[in-house]
Parts: C-alpha cells; structure tokens; sequence
C-alpha cells in the first residue's frame, strides 16, 4: 500500500514541506518567513 503524502508550497517565500495529512495544521507556519497555513498552497504531482 502506497503511503500518500501532500506537499505544500508557501506562496510568499517558496518553501515547500510534505506531510501525510490533505490539510496543514492551523498553528503550522513557515519555516523560512514565518506566515501561517492560509499562505500555503496544495501542490499537485
Ligand atoms: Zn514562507
């Protein structure tokens, strides 16, 4: 069984992080600039 994973791309700086859950948690920010989950978007493989 294959194990699905999600990446999402932060909009203002670029940064990418991949989890295993369809949404980022709403206290996740930005590793490199700091915004919040509203600023990442889904990126489609
Ligand atoms: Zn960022």
């Amino acid at each position: 069984m294959a194990e699905t994973t999600y990446t999402f791309r932060c909009t203002v700086c670029g940064w990418e992080v991949t989890i295993d859950k369809p949404e980022l948690p709403e206290d996740f920010t930005c590793e490199a600039c700091g915004v919040g989950p509203d600023l990442f978007e889904l990126v489609e493989e």
